[in-house]
Order: structure tokens, then C-alpha cells, then sequence
């Protein structure tokens, strides 16, 4: 199907490269696609702008909504763009839409897609530390209150500037373990990025913010024993000989950030361990020393080390509170690889082909 493009007469000035706040800077183009009468018609490129949505729409009411969250970044040398991966979250978002009962898209469209889209607004892509954050969407429009799948769907992809996570320096994060609430179940919908995950998360973060914490590590649904995630990013725990993190399955987002990590850890002969992390023993082991350092991983942070972690109104330091040398390591070869400039897996890297 080809792409067609409507090309915005009014395109909006770029923000200041200082002033990028995460989320709120959109470049002035995005891509749409409609499924209609069972198939996906009119790839369209258009100004972006408000959609028109009725009140009925499904999604409003039942969530049937799904989303990815990517980068491109421009490489420092040569000023060309590219894309971090975009295969592991095209098929995310394809095992994210299934899940929630919404057709697959294209693996080749969904990267044409994103290629012609990112081209046309390539002079958006600011220079590193910042980047370009993309923002794919699939949700449910049919007009209709009964509870049963959308016989509609919109697919739309924006994109926007988003800054350093670590304008302000590396603080390490102080967490809290929740041991009320839990993110998702075994049977749920943990593996699956949709919109109702993430709203169910909204309470348990804010409680934990006003006690002071930076985020939550969730902790298995059934005993609240074993450490799953870190709010919406992985996490990982180095000791002496090996990383250990929770193995995936149904109540894990599968993170490519948590899987290129596990390359890196393969790549240096660091054994990488998944098996689940027993919070109390991660924190004994905090407070004895035997567990060196703690990272949480993500597209929007990369990298960032813990500090602490509070279960059951105890802290346990990890690492006196400072990032480790492992956490570095994996922070800046990932960040390398990421920005184009590191001669490590290349196959990573999807240039954006020039318009
Ligand atoms: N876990 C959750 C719940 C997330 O929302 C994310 C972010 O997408 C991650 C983990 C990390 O995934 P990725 O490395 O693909 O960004």
C-alpha cells in the first residue's frame, strides 16, 4: 500500500533544544491508517492535529487500546537518523494487539511507516543526549457501548523531541517495594503494553511519590515475594559473578532494553541470571554487601542505577547509594550503540533512509 502525504501548510516552530519537557513537543507531521470491513486501508500521512473521535468510541470505555514507545536518534559523526531495534517493537506491539483482541499491522508497512514519517520530519531529530521519541497507537473506535471487540481500529504513529532523562546528572533512585497493589496477574495483561496497565499504576506510583520514593518495584501478584518491575521499566540486580533479573513471562513487559542488556552481559562474559529476585533476600543481601548494585532499564532512561529499596518500611542501600561500575559500563556501551557510534552490534541500528 502506498503512503500518501498531505504535508502540513502551518508546521509549528521547534522548541529550544534546552527547554524539551518528555512528551509534550510533537514534529509536525503523523501517520494514520484506518481498519475498516476487516483490513487496513489509506496509509496517510497528514498534519498533525486532534482526532475526531465519537463518545461511543470503544476505546473510551473498555481500554481496547494498545501502544509502543520507541527512538531514533541522529548520529553525531555524520548527522545521519536512525532507529533503535524497531523490529523488536514492531513485533511487541503485534503481540501487544493480539492480546487485546486488534488485527496485527504489517511488519514492513509499520516500518514503512515509521521511515517515511521520520524522513519527512527528520530536521525534528535533535542532536544527542536528546532524541526522538515515537509513539505508535492502535485502539478500538467503533461507535458502539456493547462490550465485545471493536469492529474499527485506528493505527497512528506521532513523534516528538524528548531531552536527556539525565539532564540533572545520575541521582540513584530510591524505591519503594509495593507490597499493596500489584501491576498485573498471572492470566493478565502484564506482557501486553496497553493503556489499562498503566492507569492501574497511577495510583500505587503517586501514593509512593508523596512518601518521597522516586518509583515502585512491583512484586509478584500471588506472594508479593518475588521483584517483577520497576514502574514502567525493568530491573536487574549485580552481584560479584552474575546480573539476575525475573524471568519473562505472562506479567513482564519483555523490554528491548532489558534484552540488548542481556546481550551486552553475554558480550563482557558477565553470566546473566533469570530467575525471580526474592525481595527480602535482595534487600539482606543489600545490607550485607553481597549484592553490589541495581539497575532499572528502559527506552526512556536506558540505564539508571538504584540507590535503594524499601520493603516493609525497611531501606536497604545498595552499593552506598552510588552507581557501579557495572551499571556504567552497561549504561555507556548501550548509550554507544544507541547514538550510532559504537562499532557493537551494528545489526541494532536501522538507518532512516534519507527523502
Ligand atoms: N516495563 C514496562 C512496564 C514498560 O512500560 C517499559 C517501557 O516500555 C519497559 C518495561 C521497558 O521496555 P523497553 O526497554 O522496551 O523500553
Amino acid at each position: 500500500m502506498a503512503i500518501r502525504i498531505d504535508r502540513n501548510p502551518h508546521p509549528p516552530a521547534q522548541p529550544a533544544p534546552d527547554s524539551l519537557i518528555f512528551g509534550r513537543h510533537f514534529t509536525p507531521h503523523m501517520f494514520m491508517m484506518n481498519h475498516r470491513d476487516g483490513a487496513w486501508q489509506d496509509p496517510w500521512i497528514v498534519p498533525y492535529g486532534p482526532l475526531a473521535l465519537d463518545p461511543a468510541a470503544k476505546v473510551l470505555h473498555y481500554a481496547q487500546e494498545i501502544f509502543e514507545g520507541m527512538k531514533a536518534y541522529r548520529n553525531p559523526r555524520d548527522g545521519s537518523v536512525h532507529m533503535f531495534r524497531p523490529d523488536q517493537n514492531i513485533a511487541r506491539f503485534n503481540r501487544s494487539a493480539a492480546r487485546v483482541c486488534m488485527p496485527a499491522v504489517d511488519p514492513g508497512l509499520f516500518m514503512e511507516a515509521l521511515d517515511t514519517l521520520i524522513a519527512l520530519d527528520a530536521d525534528w531529530v535533535p542532536e544527542v543526549p536528546s532524541s526522538l521519541y515515537i509513539r505508535p497507537t492502535l485502539f478500538g473506535d467503533q461507535p458502539s457501548l456493547g462490550v465485545a471487540s471493536s469492529t474499527s481500529y485506528l493505527f497512528y504513529i506521532i513523534i516528538g523531541p524528548v531531552g536527556s532523562y539525565f539532564k540533572n546528572g545520575i541521582k540513584p533512585l530510591r524505591l519503594k517495594a509495593e507490597t499493596e497493589f500489584v501491576r498485573s496477574a498471572p492470566g493478565g495483561t502484564g506482557y501486553a503494553k496497553t493503556g489499562g496497565n498503566y492507569a492501574a499504576a497511577l495510583l500505587p506510583i503517586k501514593r509512593a511519590q508523596d512518601e518521597g520514593f522516586d518509583q515502585i518495584i512491583w512484586l509478584d501478584a500471588i506472594g508479593r515475594r518475588t521483584v517483577e518491575e520497576m514502574g514502567a521499566m525493568n530491573i536487574a540486580f549485580v552481584y560479584d559473578d552474575y546480573v539476575l533479573t525475573a524471568p519473562l513471562g505472562d506479567t513482564i513487559l519483555a523490554g528491548v532494553t532489558r534484552d540488548s542488556i542481556a546481550h551486552l552481559c553475554h558480550d563482557f562474559s558477565i553470566p546473566w541470571v533469570e530467575s525471580p529476585p526474592i525481595v527480602a533476600t535482595i534487600c539482606d543481601d543489600a545490607a550485607s554487601g553481597k549484592l553490589k548494585e541495581c539497575f532499572a532499564c528502559g527506552t526512556a532512561a536506558v540505564v539508571t542505577p538504584v540507590g535503594s529499596i524499601t520493603h516493609l518500611g525497611r531501606e536497604a542501600v545498595i552499593g552506598g547509594g552510588q552507581e557501579g561500575p557495572v551499571t556504567r559500563r552497561l549504561r555507556e556501551a548501550l548509550w554507544e550503540i544507541h547514538t550510532g557510534t559504537s562499532g557493537q552490534h551494528r545489526e541494532w541500528i536501522h538507518r532512516v533512509p534519507a527523502r
